[in-house]
């Protein structure tokens, strides 16, 4: 599976859900209010990742407990995937976009690195 198909996969469920909480089929209206929650959409985000942090427990140092289990890491790692590839939709990130911007800042990143950042 590739980018654009777990794009196009979100893509698909963010519509369905616009959809139902709107209770219209009409595009336009639908495509507008998936642009007007974007704010959301990024603390959404926000919340998933620190429910990842959760599940892996590897901040609580205050804590002798180990890690949740595999799957259940996995699973809050699929809603912080779920959450990023909706907001890229809702920035019409298109998956070249996405695949130019990941390897132009993965260069740069081995660049700091050799500069000392
Ligand atoms: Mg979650």
């Amino acid at each position: 599976m590739e980018i654009k198909d777990l794009l196009k996969m979100q893509k698909s469920f963010d519509r369905y859900l616009a959809s139902k909480v709107l209770e219209t089929q009409d595009m336009k209206s639908i495509v507008q209010w998936d642009r007007d929650i974007l704010d959301k959409k990024l603390l959404a985000l926000s919340a998933e990742v620190g429910e990842l942090a959760n599940a892996t427990k590897c901040f609580k140092y205050w804590s002798e407990q180990g890690p949740e289990s595999t799957e259940r890491i996995h699973d809050e790692f699929a809603d912080v995937l779920h959450m990023l590839l909706s907001v890229a939709n809702s920035l019409n990130m298109k998956p070249e976009d996405i695949e130019h911007a990941y390897i132009k800042k993965h260069s740069e990143n081995y660049k700091r690195q050799a500069e000392g950042y």
